[in-house]
C-alpha cells in the first residue's frame, strides 16, 4: 500500500524487497483463503476499540484513512468489497487471490518494482542520512534516501528497527485458542454457541468477552475466545498461559433465570427424563448431556427426581463453569504478534520514525494489533497509505488528502 501510494503520487524508483519467492503470502492465507480485508466500522472512535494495542494512538491515523477509505481505495483500484452480516468485508470474488491481483496490478501500473528472494539483513545510515541496505539475494548494497520497514511479525524487522535506535516492545502471540484441562467439555468438540460469557482474572486484571465460542478437541476457540486472548495476550503470556476461566453458558439468563427455568422444568416436565427434555434450546443435546454428566446425574432420571445438589451444580456449571487453562493453541495457530516497535517512536501522522529521519514503519512490525474481523489489515492499509503520502509529500511535494 505504501509503495503504490508513493508511486501513484509521482515518486520514482520505488522498490519493494521481499525475502520470500512471492509477496503477499499472508494475504493469500488470510481469512481462510478469502481475505477479510477490513470491517464495516465507519466511526473511528468505535474502530479503535477493536485494538488491544494501539487503540488511542490510532485515532489520528484513522481520522485520515479508515475503513471507508480502504473500501474506496480498493474500489478505485478495481476491487469491490462486500460486507457480511457481522460487518466483515471480503472481496466480491470471495478469494484472497483477488486482493493480491489488485495490489500487484496497482503496483505494476504505478511503476513499483518488486524484487523477490531479497532478504534484508542489515540497514545502516550514512552520515548524510542515506540508508544502506544489505541482505541475502542482494548482489550489492542498495542506497536510498527514504526507507520503509514493513516486515510484519518477522523478527528481522524488529532487530533492524532496534539497531536503528528504536525501542521494541517484546513480541508475544495474540489471537489464539485456549487449551483446557476439561476432557468432558473437549469431548464436545465441533459445537459452536453464541452469547457465551467469558471471564478471566489474572492477578488484578480482569478480561471479559461475550460472543460466539467454538469447542475444540483441545479447548475453546471462536471469535469470543480469540478476542479474549487478544486483550489478555500479555497477561496470559506472563502467567505462562495458565489461569482459571469462568464461562457463562446461560446466554444472558443469569443465575436467577437459570434457577427459575430449572424449577419450572422440574414441575412441568416432571415425568420426562433429564436427557430427553432440555430446558435450554440454545444448548445442543451433546453439550447438555455433557453438563448432566459433570453433575453426576443419570440422564435417564426423571426431572422430578433431580437431586437438589445436582440442580445447584447444574446452575453453577451453566452460569459460571470454572475451567482450568493449561496453555494456548498450538504454535503457528496465532494470527498476529502483539508487541513491536513502540508507537511513541513513530510520528503517526506520517509513519516516519522519530529517531531515524527518512525511515517509515507500518503494519504488524509496530506495537499495534487488532481483534479478528479485518482490523489487522485495516491498520496496515492505514499506516501504509499514510507512509506513502508522507514520502510523496517529502519527495515531490504532492501529497493529497482523501
Ligand atoms: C492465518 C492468518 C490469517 C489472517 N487473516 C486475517 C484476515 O482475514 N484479516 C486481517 O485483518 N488480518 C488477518 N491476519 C493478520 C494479517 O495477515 C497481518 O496483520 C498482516 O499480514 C500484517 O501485514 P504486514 O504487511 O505488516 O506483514 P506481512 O503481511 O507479514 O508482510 C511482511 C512481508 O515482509 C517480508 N519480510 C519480512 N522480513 C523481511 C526481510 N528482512 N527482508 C525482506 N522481506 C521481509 C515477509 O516475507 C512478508 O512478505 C491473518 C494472519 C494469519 C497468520
Amino acid at each position: 500500500m505504501a509503495a503504490i501510494t508513493a508511486a501513484e503520487q509521482g515518486v520514482t524508483g520505488v522498490l519493494v524487497l521481499e525475502g520470500t519467492p512471492e509477496p503477499l503470502q499472508k494475504v493469500r492465507i488470510s481469512g481462510g483463503g478469502r481475505c477479510n480485508v477490513t470491517h464495516a466500522c465507519w466511526d473511528p472512535l468505535e474502530l479503535v476499540s477493536h485494538y488491544p494495542r494501539g487503540s488511542r494512538p490510532l485515532r489520528g491515523p484513522f481520522s485520515r484513512f479508515a475503513c471507508g477509505d480502504a473500501v474506496a481505495w480498493f474500489d478505485e483500484h478495481g476491487l469491490t468489497l462486500v460486507e457480511e452480516p457481522d460487518g466483515r468485508m471480503f472481496p466480491r470474488e470471495n478469494r484472497s487471490e483477488a486482493v493480491i491481483q489488485c495490489l500487484r496490478l496497482a503496483a505494476a501500473k504505478a511503476g513499483v518494482q518488486l524484487r523477490t528472494r531479497a532478504m534484508v539483513q542489515r540497514v545502516t545510515v550514512e552520515a548524510d542520512g542515506v540508508f544502506v541496505v544489505e541482505g541475502r539475494g542482494l548482489e550489492a548494497p542498495l542506497r536510498a534516501r527514504r526507507l520503509m520497514l514493513a516486515t510484519g511479525g518477522h523478527p528481522s524487522g524488529r532487530t533492524m528497527a532496534e539497531e536503528l535506535g528504536h525501542q521494541v516492545v517484546p513480541p508475544v502471540p495474540s489471537l489464539f485458542s485456549l487449551s483446557l484441562q476439561d476432557k468432558a467439555l473437549t469431548a464436545c468438540s465441533g459445537i459452536a454457541i453464541d452469547d457465551v460469557g467469558l471471564d478471566l482474572r489474572l492477578g488484578d486484571q480482569r478480561f471479559r468477552q461475550i460472543g460466539r465460542v467454538l469447542i475444540t478437541h483441545r479447548g475453546l476457540s471462536g471469535p469470543a475466545t480469540l478476542r479474549l486472548s487478544a486483550f489478555a495476550a500479555r497477561a496470559l503470556h506472563q502467567t505462562h498461559y495458565k489461569g482459571v476461566l469462568k464461562v457463562d453458558w446461560s446466554a444472558g439468563l443469569g443465575r436467577l433465570g437459570v434457577e427459575q427455568r430449572l424449577q419450572r422444568w422440574r414441575q412441568d416436565q416432571a415425568s420426562r427424563t433429564l436427557s430427553a427434555s432440555r430446558p435450554f434450546d440454545h444448548l445442543p443435546r451433546r453439550l447438555w448431556q455433557a453438563f448432566l454428566a459433570m453433575t453426576g446425574s443419570d440422564p435417564e432420571r426423571r426431572w422430578a427426581e433431580l437431586p437438589l445438589k445436582a440442580e445447584r451444580r447444574l446452575v453453577d456449571i451453566l452460569c459460571a463453569q470454572r475451567l482450568e487453562i493449561k496453555g494456548r493453541g498450538p504454535f503457528g495457530e496465532e494470527f498476529v504478534i502483539a508487541g513491536g516497535v513502540a508507537l511513541g517512536e513513530v510520528n503517526l501522522a506520517s509513519m516516519e520514525s522519530r529517531c531515524c529521519p527518512g525511515l517509515y514503519l507500518a503494519g504488524e512490525l509496530l506495537d499495534v494489533d487488532g481483534v479478528t474481523g479485518g482490523f489487522n489489515f485495516q491498520a496496515c492499509w492505514s499506516g501504509g497509505w499514510l507512509a506513502g503520502q508522507a514520502v510523496a509529500e517529502a519527495v515531490t511535494g504532492s501529497g493529497r488528502t482523501r
